[in-house]
Parts: C-alpha cells; structure tokens; sequence
C-alpha cells in the first residue's frame, strides 16, 4: 500500500528524527517509550475509503509511523457498491443534522455490505479500529470467540449533532458493542450511556506530501498550471474541501463576490472525489452554474492524490477560507495554519479547537449569516498584510502544540495500552 505511493513501509531513521527537529526530542522519546510497551501489538484498522477525506488522510501516515514505533499494525478497506455509499452518505448527512429522508429500508444494504466484508477482519488482531459508521456494522458478524479475545474501538470522525433521536438510536445499538467510542470533540459525545467515550482531537503530519516545505519554483509552477498568476496583484482566496452540503462553498463564493467588487482578488475553490462520498460530482456542477457570471474564481474538481497541487495552493494563498456550518474537525484548518495562513472558518465542530478568534484566525458564524462577517474579514485581511502574516505565524505555532501526528499518536498508543493491560 505504501509502495503504491512512493512512501516506505515504515518511516525511515532520517524521517523519526525530522519530526524530532519539528516537535522536540522529549515528544519522540515519549513516544519510543510507549512504542517499547507495545512491542509487536496487533491493530487492524478499517475505514471505507483508501483516498480521498480526513480519515484516509490520517491513516497514510499514521500506519507507517506506528509501524516505526514497533507496532504490528495493518489498514484494510472495505469493499462496497454504490447503493451502500449512498446510504452511508445519507446517513452521514443525517448524522450532521441534515434534513433528509433517511431511508431506513437501506439499512439492508448496509447490513449485508458489512457481512460481505467481515472476512477482512484479522483473527490474530488485538485491537480493531473502525472509522466512522460504514463499517461500524462489521462487529456484528465477528464470533463471539474471536470478539472476547480482542478489543473494539469505534472512532466517530463526523459532527454528530443532537437533533435525530432515530439515528442515534441506530448508532446506540450498534456503538455499545464497542469496548471504546472515539469522538473528534468532547461536545459530540453521545447522549446515552452504555458507551465508554474518549477523545482524540485530529491531526495533520507535517511531513506528508501535503503539508512539507516546498520550493518556491514548485509553487509557482502549479499555480502556473491552473492560470494562477499575479499572485502579488490579485490575491489568492482559497477554499480546499470535498464537495459537500456542509463545507460552505455557497457562502465563499457569496462573501466573495462582496470583496470582488471593491478589492481585486481570486477565489480557488478546489475538492475532489473520495470513493465513498457519491455527491461530489452534483455539487460540483451546481456550483459551477452558480459561479457563471463572477470574475476571477476558479473551480477545481482534482483527483484525490493530488497532494503537492494542494500543499502548493495552500502555499501560494493569501487567506484561507472553512466556512462550514457542521465539521467533525476540518483538517484544512490545521493544514492552512500550518503554512502560516490566516484561516476563515466557521464556528461550528472542530474548528474553533483550532482557531481562536481574532488571535490566529477568525471564526464566523456559520450559514447565511456568515457571508457578510467572512466579506468583512477578507477585506481586513487584504487590506492589512502586516496582520495576517502575523495571524499565519501564531496559527502555525498552534497546531505545532497541539495538532500535529506526533500528539495524535501519542494519545492513540495510550488508548491501546490502557485497553490491553
Ligand atoms: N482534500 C484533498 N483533496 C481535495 C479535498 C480535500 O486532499 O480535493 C484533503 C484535505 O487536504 C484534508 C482532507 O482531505 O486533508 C479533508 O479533511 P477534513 O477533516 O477537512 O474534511 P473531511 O473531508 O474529512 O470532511
């Protein structure tokens, strides 16, 4: 798996001691030490996409680093036709407190997807780690031999907002199987009890072809490739998300076009697919009907390996825009403050953890209301260079504390550890 995109198996002695150089030796000799406490353990994780999203972004990392600390750890996908991501999805979105018509005759697809899948469960792993609810199911078709010797987690990646009594009902059935529930959040924990909950607040490695240092000469030539120049005269806006109801593309698009007739500046709205997210493409082509008419934005539908092309769009801009209106965490945040940007972001789920307001980023309110306060912040921005560039600084040196790999490990090793012993 890792071959397949280039990256070693295990992370190389030179790449242990970068994150040494980026978090401080103490931070990676703490977690050698957990790492020699889990000498060998068996962790199998499984989620429903191998690209595209958070959860595969974090697991490209997360497996060969956890390999390098001496853990036996394996990341498995399950396999799944389009009528079983639509129910997923529609689920997800209702889970999100969308208002839709959850079809809960679907729940068939869902039920026999996951049987269909159960043989990926390892008889020999310790610890299965399951992301998100499409596999969630597989718990029920696992023996109860093999259940008793390992331990369960199922980690929750999504917003989980409140307001559906009906699905949290399906997710309690399901959830209290588990010996552990990982939230993104402490404010998504469930309301039931019955659920040993924890937290783990996502993360982003500094060293993944997302996020690592690149050449100007690089930048410059990606940004290039999509028409992306004067940079200096015309200002980059940048909005990189999957192409979804919550993300918020209307209302960039809409403080944009405010900023647009008094300022000059671009908007890049860039998104890809993620094999189990079925809604890109309609979303997509609404936007671009919407977007008909409004000078200088640019939308871009990549692939979802495209990496350097988005390291380098973060780079290139000047101010970053998440305005979600429900967002499990938003990893966009963490990747754009890593680089030193001033992030826009709406004030919903994981991201004011990341942003404090006014400090290293801004937070508005998120829908509607949003579109003139996000105006009012792009304009302040452009306007006032000095700010934003010391904005960026501050928000880099937040996610260097709090939301990089190496904390994240750090506190998944502690979960597996308290499990087994
Ligand atoms: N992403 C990407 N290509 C895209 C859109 C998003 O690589 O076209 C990445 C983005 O850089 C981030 C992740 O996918 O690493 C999205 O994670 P986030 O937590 O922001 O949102 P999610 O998609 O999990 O809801």
């Amino acid at each position: 798996l890792q071959e397949s995109r280039g990256t070693a198996p295990v992370f190389s002695a030179e790449r242990l001691a970068a994150y040494a150089s980026i978090v401080g030796q103490e931070k990676m000799s703490e977690l050698y030490r957990l790492g020699e406490a889990l000498q060998g353990v068996k962790v199998q994780q499984i989620n429903s996409a191998r690209f595209g999203g958070g959860v595969a972004e974090m697991l490209y990392s997360v497996i060969p680093f956890e390999k390098s600390l001496g853990l036996d750890v394996s990341w498995d996908v399950i396999t799944a036709g389009t009528d079983f991501f639509v129910y997923t999805k529609t689920l997800h979105n209702f889970l999100q407190g969308k208002d839709n018509d959850l079809d809960l005759s679907g729940h068939r697809i869902y039920w026999e997807t996951n049987r269909n899948n159960a043989g990926l469960i390892r008889d020999d792993a310790e610890i299965v780690f399951i992301h998100d609810p499409q596999p969630a199911g597989l718990i029920e078709y696992i023996s109860p031999e093999i259940r008793q010797r390992q331990k369960w987690l199922w980690r929750c990646h999504i917003h989980l907002s409140h307001e559906h009594e009906n699905v949290f009902h399906f997710l309690e059935g399901l959830i209290a199987r588990y010996d552990l529930a990982v939230f993104s959040s402490g404010k998504f924990l469930p309301p039931w009890e019955g659920v040993t909950p924890a937290v783990i607040l996502p993360y982003i490695d500094p060293l993944a072809e997302k996020n690592r240092d690149l050449p100007g000469e690089t930048i410059r030539a990606i940004c290039h490739k999509y028409g992306l120049e004067d940079l200096d005269k015309k200002p980059l806006i940048l909005l990189v998300s999957r192409f979804d109801p919550f993300k918020g593309h209307h209302f960039a698009l809409e403080a944009f076009r405010l900023v647009r007739r008094e300022l000059p500046c671009r908007l890049l709205m860039v998104g890809g697919t993620a094999s189990d997210d079925p809604e890109n493409e309609a979303i997509f082509h609404r936007l671009q009907e919407e977007a008909r008419g409004v000078s200088d934005v640019l939308l871009l539908n990549l692939p979802p390996d495209s990496h350097v092309e988005i390291n380098a769009f973060q780079r290139a801009a000047s101010i970053i825009l998440q305005p979600s209106i429900k967002e499990g965490f938003g990893l966009t945040v963490s990747e754009a403050m890593w680089k030193e940007k001033p992030v826009i972001g709406g004030d919903v789920g994981g991201i004011p953890g990341q942003i404090t307001d006014g400090y290293n980023g801004f937070l508005i309110s998120p829908g509607e209301k949003g579109i003139a306060e996000m105006a009012r912040r792009i304009r302040y921005l452009l306007l006032n260079p000095a700010f934003a560039r010391e904005m960026g600084k501050r928000g880099k040196e937040a996610v260097r504390e709090r939301f990089l790999i190496t904390r994240g490990i750090r506190d998944e090793m502690m979960i597996f550890d308290s499990l087994l012993s």
